[in-house]
């Protein structure tokens, strides 16, 4: 979805994206239907753009492996900026420095795209650690049984608690 500037109106633009399925990220699989608010808004020579977006995803736990149902939530504004013809050549390389209130978008055309924008924001709104359960116990690295669902005999040997260790070894 490529938005010209020409095609915002003075009032700015809103729209939303219900449709996710063109956003491809890697090791996430979308479950029923999201949203994702996009405005934009012509100030001065730039773009403005405010969005949110919001989508049910299933990711897979780090611990256990099994899969779990995840909402991506994400709020943003990003600034777009033309570069000038001197830039786009290369000669004013300063003028990429990030700015430290808003992030902003140099670009060569006078072109927003609306899908790359989203997508990158989903990269940001991934969760770092994927765990299904703050309290999720992985799985037995001796016999590799998901620990949440069915202990193993080997999960009691290796408790949690240190002091079990100790208990055992005193015992040998
Ligand atoms: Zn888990
Ligand atoms: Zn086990």
């Amino acid at each position: 979805m490529r938005i010209k500037w020409d095609e915002i109106p003075a009032g700015g633009l809103s729209f939303s994206v219900d449709d996710v399925s063109w956003v491809p990220v890697d090791g996430v699989v979308w479950q029923g239907q999201g949203v994702c608010a996009v405005s934009l808004r012509k100030e001065g020579g730039r773009v403005l753009l405010a969005g949110s977006l919001r989508l049910p995803v299933v990711l897979d736990c780090d611990r256990c492996l099994e899969s779990f149902a995840y909402t991506l939530a994400e709020e943003f504004e990003l600034v777009f900026e033309l570069l000038t013809k001197e830039e786009e050549a290369g000669l004013g390389s300063e003028y990429f420095c990030p700015s430290s209130e808003l992030d902003v978008v140099y670009l060569a055309e006078p072109v927003v795209d609306v899908f790359s924008v989203l997508a990158e924001q989903v990269y940001l709104a991934l969760p770092e650690k994927r765990l299904c359960s703050d309290k999720c116990l992985g799985l037995c690295p001796e016999c590799g049984a998901n620990l949440n669902c069915c202990p193993c005999g080997c999960a009691r040997d290796a408790g949690a608690s240190p002091f079990k260790v100790l208990g055992k070894l005193k015992v040998q």
